[in-house]
């Protein structure tokens, strides 16, 4: 989404110092309210990670959220914005033990697991706390895939739930996250498939699974078009309707990017322009910000931002764009040069836009010197 009329206003009126970011609450807001409107049975957990600014944690906190978080920093901070642990889970599926000690100390119930080797650490350090284990996903349609780092095979979660409540855990449900900005809606209904054979499978051990988690993975509008809120509730509703029937479990799900990224602008400013050939005709932009400047999701120019600048009005032609650090990897798009103003020149601003998720928690702390990514929540 292009910069709100309250995101131009601040700019035109404080003037803050660039690169920074600044993040309209009014469209978390709204972005709240179409996933309660398009999932009412559905309860929402904030993935804090994708931005756990204080004002987002606290406003998402008074309208209802509940909050999925990786750590117990991330913990806290959902406490200190109001949340009861009740409606904080703690979906990392790697913990240290004494980290899931904390957690269970501070009231927090609900964990992830994808092994029985973190079961047992869960046991141990949280007794009788509830557990889902997630599954892998394949990830296909996903821009910013997540691997097989998280989730088990969906055959072997059987094995992990059922050693969980040996254990003396409550074997809860099944969580799997599709890939993050994920543009195809059949995507939930496989995973649907896979954890509806795990409910069975646990039934014929006599324990009925409660929960699926439906993970993260709806989009922020970048360049390209995506599907709306309403679409990806009616796939998942397809999905549910398809392989759970009448027996429909109760569901949460774990929006990061698609509820912060469009609420967000970046301002940064162009420092050098130049070319590595007299003959080039594709130019060297170089920004203020960069990979460890908050763009790390430019990594292998997964996520294409949109930029725009003062003078779109022009002819355009090809950059490469780059940031400012005395590093070579801090290119954010080199295979797909991107158009820019041929009238472009130094010390314009440029405005990166949907940079809600995924930007402040990714700048380094100061390599080169410079600071983290400043953020203003307006
Ligand atoms: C990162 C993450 C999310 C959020 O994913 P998005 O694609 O940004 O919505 C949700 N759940 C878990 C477990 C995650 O790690």
């Amino acid at each position: 989404m292009a910069a709100t009329a309250r995101i131009k206003d601040f700019l035109r009126r404080e003037k803050p110092e660039g690169p920074c970011l600044i993040v309209d609450l009014e469209v978390i807001k709204d972005n709240f309210r179409a996933f309660e409107k398009a999932m009412p049975s559905t309860r929402i957990f904030y993935a804090v990670k994708a931005n756990p600014a204080p004002e987002i944690l606290s406003l998402l906190a008074s309208m209802g959220s509940c909050f999925d978080t990786a750590s117990v920093q991330e913990i806290n901070m959902a406490l200190a914005a109001g949340a009861t642990p009740d409606r904080i889970s703690f979906g990392n599926t790697i913990k240290k033990q004494r980290d899931i000690a904390s957690a269970h100390a501070l009231g927090i119930s609900l964990f992830a697991v994808d092994s029985v080797e973190e079961a047992e650490k869960v046991a141990a350090a949280a007794p009788a706390a509830k557990v889902f284990c997630r599954i892998l996903t394949d990830g296909a349609g996903a821009e910013w895939p997540l691997s097989r780092k998280f989730g088990c095979d969906p055959t072997m979660a059987t094995e992990v739930l059922l050693h969980a409540d040996k254990l003396g855990l409550k074997a809860y449900g099944i969580s799997f996250h599709v890939g993050s900005q994920q543009t195809r809606l059949g995507a939930w209904d496989t995973a649907l498939g896979e954890a509806k054979a795990i409910f069975d499978a646990m039934m014929k051990h006599g324990i009925a699974l409660q929960m699926v988690n439906l993970g993260g993975g709806f989009p922020t509008k970048y360049l390209k078009a995506v599907p709306g809120t309403n679409a990806y509730a009616n796939a998942i509703h397809d999905g549910l309707a398809k392989h759970f029937g009448n027996a429909i479990p109760e569901t949460i799900i774990e929006p990061g990017r698609g509820m912060v990224g469009n609420a967000g602008v970046i301002k940064s400013e162009v420092v050098l322009i130049s070319k590595k050939h007299a003959n080039d005709n594709v130019r060297w932009v170089y920004l203020d910000i960069g990979k460890f400047g908050g763009l790390a999701e430019t990594m292998d120019e997964a996520i294409r931002y949109p930029i725009v600048t003062e003078k779109d009005a022009g002819e355009k032609g090809l950059c490469v764009i780059a940031g400012p650090t005395c590093d070579s990897a801090d290119v954010l798009y080199e295979k797909t040069p991107y158009p820019l103003p041929l009238s472009l020149s130094v010390g314009d601003e440029v405005l990166i836009e949907a940079c809600g998720a995924y930007t402040t928690t990714y700048a380094s702390v100061a390599f080169n010197g410079f600071p983290p990514l400043k953020a203003y929540v307006i």
